[in-house]
């Protein structure tokens, strides 16, 4: 059987116009001889009706603290309506099928609600529609825990809902449907002259992905290269063919980048070593931290500091340990981490160079930087992130 899992984002659902377009891809499929298995996020963004932000904003601040598991429920929502409406239209078209929830879909997660994990995938009331040619709609973004309980996958969770289902139903593809032509050179709501990059490899889209590009979520990049299953992003309102991600993809690309992101509302941490520090605590500092589950990043270690930043978020609890240690230290708010993603960057010289030449020139105070074989971070302040990305984009010709 050849299987293909289509995958609907918000703005796709969002309305009967675009829900038309979304069923004219269903209908190509069908017609290209896949059996399509879809998977569809809730309607619209925040303020919509039925949106998941929305749904969010019933509750209030503190039930969100205490009550994650009703949150989780509340939030299930909007995917069910979005999968049962959808449901019916295509019967209108004449085709047969089932909206499911994440749970009927064999979805089977921990119960961390809010960011659950999956643990195992049940495929057998997905396998029973496929032998019948019913279309299963199923609901993104959610699971269900061994005891019953709805829960949620995090954040643009419906990708990793169909990035698994491909795996485990041994898809042909995955294709994930969203409201721009692919994967860009930079998000097109910055760079408004920003690129559709054709082919990228699993690695360089999940650095991107993983370092703010929320056009597909990192988790799904990983499953999708794990079960080595081709994943395409293409729009739902337009014939563009989209990004394809494989491991199929010869890096023919010339060019040293690939695309560039940011990651929003960094923290940096700044303590100094001083001789009423305990060393013993000084020196520990970063298995505290972690241990308190904080993740940071940009971490740089010189004699007399340690740098480091973390989500914005997390800044009140990293405060109230560095107190209770008594540090010295100091922070600056307001960063943002533009990372300059690409493989051909490997071994290439003077890249990192360039990048702070050009920031230079734009007047862009760099607080601090980072790289890796195929990643050059900078964190800057937030007022200059959209000028920092559109100069870079220009420098490297994207
Ligand atoms: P969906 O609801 O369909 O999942 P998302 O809002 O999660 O859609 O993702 C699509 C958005 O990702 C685009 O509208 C775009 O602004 C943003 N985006 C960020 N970085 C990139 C990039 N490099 N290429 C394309 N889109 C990007
Ligand atoms: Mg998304």
């Amino acid at each position: 059987m050849n299987i293909i899992v289509q995958k609907f984002g918000g703005t796709s659902v969002s309305t009967k116009e675009r829900r038309k377009k979304v069923i004219q891809k269903i209908i190509s499929a069908i017609e290209a001889g896949f059996m399509p298995i879809i998977v569809v996020s809730a309607m619209g963004r925040f303020k919509d009706p039925y949106s998941t932000d929305t749904l969010r904003s019933l509750t209030s601040d503190e039930y969100k603290q205490c009550n994650k598991q009703g949150l989780d429920l509340l939030m299930c929502c909007g995917e069910i309506i979005s999968a049962v409406v959808l449901s019916s239209e295509l019967n209108e078209y004449g085709y047969k099928t089932i909206p499911m929830t994440g749970g009927q879909a064999g979805i089977i997660t921990d119960e961390n609600y809010g960011e659950a994990a999956i643990i195992e995938v049940n495929i057998k009331n997905i396998t029973e529609l496929i032998d019948k040619s019913i279309i299963p709609i199923i609901t993104g973004f959610q699971g269900i825990s061994k005891k019953g309980f709805f829960t949620t996958l995090g954040r643009g969770g419906s990708d990793v809902s169909a990035a698994i289902l491909g795996g485990i139903l041994k898809a042909n593809k995955v294709e994930i449907y969203t409201d721009v032509d692919g994967i860009m050179t930079a998000d097109p709501r910055i760079v408004s002259n920003a690129s559709l990059i054709r082919e990228i490899s699993y690695n360089e889209v999940f650095q991107l992905a993983d370092q703010g590009a929320k056009v597909i979520h990192p988790k799904a990049v990983e499953i999708a290269m794990k079960y080595n299953t081709k994943l395409v992003i293409k729009n739902t309102l337009s014939e563009s063919s989209g990004t394809l991600i494989s491991n199929e993809y010869k890096e023919v690309n010339t060019n040293v980048i690939t695309g560039i992101t940011c990651m929003c509302n960094r923290l940096q941490i700044i303590i100094s070593s001083s001789e009423n520090i305990d060393s013993d605590y000084y020196e520990a500092v970063f298995d505290i931290l972690a241990d308190s589950g904080l993740s940071i990043d940009l971490i740089n270690v010189f004699p007399d500091k340690k740098i480091f930043t973390v989500d914005e978020e997390d800044g009140k609890l990293v405060h109230s340990i560095l107190d209770a240690m008594k540090l010295k230290y100091y922070h600056k708010e307001y960063c943002d981490k533009i990372s300059i993603v690409g493989s051909g960057m490997k071994g290439v010289p003077g890249i990192m160079a360039k990048v702070l030449r050009r920031l230079r020139l734009e007047n862009i105070e760099v607080l601090q930087t980072s790289d890796s074989h195929t990643t050059i971070w900078c964190l800057i302040n937030n007022k200059d992130t959209t000028k920092a990305i559109a100069a870079l984009h220009d420098e490297f010709k994207l």
